[in-house]
This record gives structure tokens, sequence and C-alpha cells, in this order.
């Protein structure tokens, strides 16, 4: 644990850039001649999505993916003007404008973000440069194949739309065996062939582990990107996020005590506890309690007790007494525990985990020899 860098925190999140960078490099070269975007939507997975992006750019990416504009526009200048922002959930109304000023491309879903995008460019007398996504069968975002069709067949639109990407998400992508993936693919192949020349995408990160068949023009990874994809294929990817947090206190017990809200722990023996400074107002959920641990020096210290908002407690009466003492970190998120098991104890996926974890934590950025501390109480 890096104790050498922070003096003032309470919790510690690690952002390994390095990895970032290493873990972009390995699914691109897996996803070659395919070019490997980066979707870095919810402030990169919760990890700082102006600080990944730059990193990612350094690695030669150049296609960025984020859900919403507002995360586009938190973008703009991170990224070099080559580069290129997806925005997913495409065009909310009212904001067509202020989406063809900064140049970002809208994946337009429905026939109503199609005309309105169409209306701007009449308007403008310009072509604009847009993403189009099908549905090819996950029921959520993305035009049906019957109105892909009369699109495609549509010469109007193809003046007034530059299309510069199709898409489409897999529904079952994390579970190979599920004959939905190709049937998909197959669809999708089908719509795609009705905009010949126009690149196109239908993996994000378990899609890419699937068979090549699936890497198309573009692939679209984000949490693989983390090292946190779920996958054994996956199991090359290095993780890039460590979480330590501090004890806050530690106490001894008599046997027939009660721990935290609830009581739900009663002591059965003499105990030795130790009180740590994240709660779930930090990401870790209510919910992890029964199964998890922490770790330290090796030994596995397991959650007593209900999580608290800025607190949990865990059963140190394993370790010799002078081992672990006030104010020492304690790893909830790294080596001994992964983001996956952690999510998993918490009846949660990765996805969630990550993107739930709070802004105290203090975050430290590491590429190489170099770390950066952000500022406690930063605003991106
Ligand atoms: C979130 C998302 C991705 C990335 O998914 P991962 O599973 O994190 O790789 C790709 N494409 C779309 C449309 C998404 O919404």
């Amino acid at each position: 644990m890096a104790s050498d860098v922070c003096a003032s925190a309470t919790s510690q999140l690690t952002i390994d850039l390095g990895a970032v960078r290493a873990n972009y490099r390995a699914l691109a070269e897996r996803a070659a001649p395919a070019v490997c975007g980066a979707v870095i939507k919810a402030d990169a997975y919760g990890l700082g999505a102006r600080r990944v992006a730059a990193a990612l750019y350094r690695e030669g990416c150049r296609s960025f993916f984020v859900a919403q504009l507002c995360e586009a526009l938190k973008l703009a200048g991170t990224a070099g003007a080559e580069c290129t922002i997806y925005v997913l959930n495409g065009l909310d109304p009212g904001c067509e404008e202020q989406c063809a000023t900064h140049r970002f491309i809208p994946v337009l879903n429905s026939a109503s973000q199609v005309d309105r995008w169409r209306s701007l460019a009449r308007a403008k007398g310009t072509p604009l440069a847009a993403a189009l996504q099908v549905d090819s069968g996950m029921s959520r975002l993305g035009l049906s194949p019957q109105a892909t069709a009369a699109l495609a067949k549509d010469k109007a639109f193809k003046r007034e739309v530059n299309l510069h990407l199709l898409l489409t998400h897999l529904a079952c992508a994390d579970e190979p065996e599920r004959t939905i993936n190709a049937t998909q693919l197959q669809r999708f192949e089908m719509m795609r062939a009705l905009f010949p020349g126009t690149p196109a995408s239908i993996a994000n990160s378990s899609g890419l582990f699937l068979d090549a068949r699936y890497h198309l023009d573009v692939v679209r990874p984000g949490l693989a990107l983390f090292g946190a994809t779920p996958n054994a294929v996956a199991g090359t990817l290095r993780p890039a996020v460590q979480l330590h947090a501090r004890v806050l206190q530690i106490r001894q017990i008599a046997a027939g005590e009660g721990v935290g809200y609830g009581h739900d722990y009663i002591a059965d023996a003499s105990r030795r506890l130790a009180t740590i400074g994240v709660g779930y107002a930090d990401g870790w959920p209510r919910s992890i309690a029964n199964a998890c641990a922490v770790w330290f020096d090796g030994h596995r210290l397991p959650l007593v007790g209900r999580v608290s908002m800025d607190s949990f407690t865990v059963d140190v009466s394993a370790l010799p007494t002078s081992v672990l003492i006030e104010g020492d970190f304690v790893e909830l998120l790294g080596p001994s525990q992964s983001i996956a098991d952690a999510a998993r104890y918490a009846g949660t996926i990765a996805y969630e985990m990550l993107t739930s974890l709070g802004q105290r934590h203090q975050r430290v950025y590491r590429e190489g020899a170099t770390t950066e501390i952000e500022p406690l109480g930063r605003e991106l």
C-alpha cells in the first residue's frame, strides 16, 4: 500500500493509468485490424474520464464513447481535435445545436432522433456526422430492422447525414454459450449490408472476447480497460484499481456484545474489532456485509455487523495485537480482493461497484514512475 502518498486521506483510491494503457494495448492487439475505441461513460466507470481519456490518448486511442452530452462536454479539450467523441444515448430534444457545435457524434437511436438531426443538417445546408444504432435483439436502444431498411433506401438521408458508424449492442456477450449472440451478429450483418462502406461495431468488452467475427470494424470496450472483466479469458488484463481505507479505532468487546446498527452481529466470544473509515456513502454497499472481508498483510479480516454510511467494522481477533494499529490502511480492493469478488459478495457486478465509488476517496493516479494526487474535495 502506498502509505507514502497521502497523509490526510481516510481512504485512498489508486488508479493505475499504466495498467489502463497496457489493457488498451492488449485489447487493441486482440481486435486488430479493427479499430479499438474506449467507452469512458459515467466518468470512466467512476475513475475520472479526463485522466483516463488523456492516458488512452497517449496510447493511441482516438475514438471515445460517452453516454450523455454532458459527459462529452466535460471531455472537450482533453481529447485532441482529431478525436471522435460519440454520445451513446443519442440526441435529447433541444441538444442538437450544441452537439453539432462541438462536433460530437450523436448515436442516433430512434426515428425522431434521426429526424431532428436531419432537420438541423437541412437548416445548416451541410451534412452532419452521426452514428446510427440499430436494435439486433436487446430491445433497449436503436432502430428496428424495418426502420433501418427504410432509412437505407432514403437517398436524402445519405445526403443529409454523414454516417460514421453503424452499431448495435449485445445483450448476453458475457455468456458466450448463449445462441442469441450469433443471432444478433447475423441480424446485424444483414442491416450492415444495407450501408456498404460504413464502419460497423457490435463488441463491448465481453463481445471482444467472443470470437473474431464480432470484432468487425470498431470495438467498444469499457470495463476491460480497467481489468475488471469477469470473463476468465480476460485474465491477462491488469487490474487498474485499488481501494484502501484507514483503521479509525480498535476495541475489544466481550462475548454477548452487539456490533453496529440493529445489532445484526452479536459476539460469540471476546473479540477485537477495527472500525474502518469507508461506508455506503463511499460506494461500499450495505449488502456486502455478510460475506466480505478486508485484508491486511496477508490476513483476511471478515466484516461484522452492518455497513454504516461512513464506516464498517471488521473482526481482527486473528491478528497479533501489535500488528494493526489506528491509522493503518487496510485493503478493500486490490491484489487480495478483486472488484469482481467484492461485487459478488454484495450481490452486484463490477460495473456497479466501480461506478458507485464515492467522491470522498483520495484519488491517486499512477503512470510508470509518476504519481499524481488529486486534492481532496476535487471538482473535475
Ligand atoms: C457501456 C457500453 C459499452 C461498453 O461496455 P463494457 O461491457 O463496459 O465493455 C459498449 N457499448 C455500449 C453501447 C455501451 O452502452
